[in-house]
């Protein structure tokens, strides 16, 4: 393939746009070469800019869940356009699509909607706090929930991607509120509970981790999270920012029966505009502003464009009632057939799976915890992801990363796929 275009754009953004991104790991810093710059997308592929097509398993890092630009969420974002793009004003719209989230989503009595991830985890942890009157919180070293200051603390995502966990710039007095733990390692937890007593307000977790590539919580890790948190007065925040409406449409709570106390959204909500959320019961929700002390704001929450694209992307996933099935059909075929490939190559390989999430370890050993995703071979899924690039797969560009599936790709793709898979060659 050419990347003629990509290549000039490239040096051009570079003048201009810090490292020539506006979010890291798009550089492809880690898988080394130049960004490919795309210009359109649709269903289950996207073009770029010198007209290389690619088969997409990263769906703008999870929200196209539906493929790329549905016709009929392009039809709602066109017509509500039309009627203007942002008041800074209540709406009905906004009404109608916090009522249809908290009758599907368990545990929740009322949400606020947000522009991002990254606000809807920073919120959550600014109310945990506020309502509990406690400082401290744990998170999961390698899990990733935004760019908040105290969330860069051995977080994933790029930050594991590019070797560097903690960023410059979080002061130590920010940092030691951060507690860290384990993934999966529940006797971690408890030792945190037993020497901070009375200090922790809550713990925040990726209930299937997808920024150290896709990990899974085991041996009831999360039901024993949610007993910890119980017995020391703090409150469990399921960060559903990727699993929300993905893994089932009341994301891991209702897959784990797992109960959060509050559950934070993103991607997958706002059908690929930008848009975050979190949400809780009503006694938590009630200590945020204007009714309570907590203050949370934003220019562009609840803006109309993102609320409609939103609102139509998950009455569509709900109107199929065998949705889910099928997409994890068409994930679980993934893994299955590129299992077997690897094998046949002996290559020694990990596929963690979860519902329509997916990531490949070369590694012997299971992959539990981000020590473990560390160790993998992440020189040879470099050498995998620029192999299937060229014959027109596109997979996220870091071993850290899940991959997500959409409803778009049908047998034709994954064949293709898998005829790809085929002939890379091991060296
Ligand atoms: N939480 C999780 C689990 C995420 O995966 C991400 C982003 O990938 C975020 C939070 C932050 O979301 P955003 O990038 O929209 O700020």
């Amino acid at each position: 393939m050419l990347y003629q275009r990509s290549s000039a754009l490239f040096d051009e953004a570079y003048k201009y746009i810090p490292g020539g991104v506006n979010s890291p790991v798009r550089a492809f810093k880690s898988v080394g070469g130049v960004p490919i710059f795309m210009k359109s997308a649709k269903g289950a592929y996207m073009t770029d800019v010198d007209d290389n097509q690619y088969i997409e398993y990263i769906n703008s890092w999870g929200p196209a869940i539906l493929g790329h630009t549905h016709p009929e969420v392009l039809e709602a974002i066109k017509k509500q356009a039309k009627k203007g793009f942002s008041y800074g004003t209540p709406t009905e719209l906004e009404t109608e699509i916090a009522k249809y989230i908290v009758e599907n989503v368990p545990n929740i009595d009322q949400i606020r909607m947000v522009s991002s991830g990254t606000e809807a985890c920073m919120s959550a942890i600014r109310l945990a706090r506020g309502f509990t009157g406690r400082n401290k919180f744990i998170k999961f070293e390698g899990c990733y929930h935004g760019h908040s200051d105290s969330f860069l603390i051995k977080a994933g995502s790029g930050m594991a991607t590019f070797g560097n966990p903690s960023s410059p710039g979080v002061t130590p007095g920010t940092a030691k509120d951060t507690l860290l733990a384990k993934y999966n390692d529940i006797e971690e937890v408890e030792d945190l509970f037993r020497h901070n007593q009375g200090e922790i307000a809550a713990i925040i977790v990726e209930p299937v981790a997808g920024n150290m590539g896709c990990v899974l919580p085991e041996n009831n890790f999360l039901q024993k999270l949610r007993t910890l948190c119980d017995e020391n007065g703090a409150l469990l925040i399921f960060d559903e920012v990727m699993t929300g409406f993905r893994l089932a449409f009341g994301g891991a709570q209702e897959l784990y029966k797992v109960k959060a106390d509050i559950v934070t959204f993103g991607k997958v909500i706002g059908g690929g505009l930008p848009v975050g959320a979190f949400a809780a019961r009503n006694e938590i929700m009630d200590h945020l502003a204007p009714k309570g002390a907590v203050y949370q704001a934003g220019t562009l929450s609840g803006n109309p464009l993102a609320m409609r694209a939103g609102l139509t992307t998950l009455q569509l996933i709900k109107s199929d009632e065998n949705f889910y099935q099928k997409l994890n059909k068409s994930t679980e075929t993934l893994d299955f057939e590129i299992g077997k490939i690897l094998n046949q190559k002996s290559i020694p390989h990990r596929i963690n799976r979860k519902g329509s999430m997916m990531s490949i370890f070369f590694h012997v050993n299971a992959v539990s915890n981000f020590d473990e995703a560390a160790n993998a071979n992440h020189a040879l899924f470099n050498n995998f992801f620029h192999q299937l690039l060229e014959k027109g797969i596109y997979l996220p560009p870091s071993g850290y990363e899940s991959w997500f599936i959409s409803a778009a790709i049908t047998e034709k793709e994954i064949d293709k796929t898998l005829e790809v898979v085929r002939k890379f060659e091991y060296s």
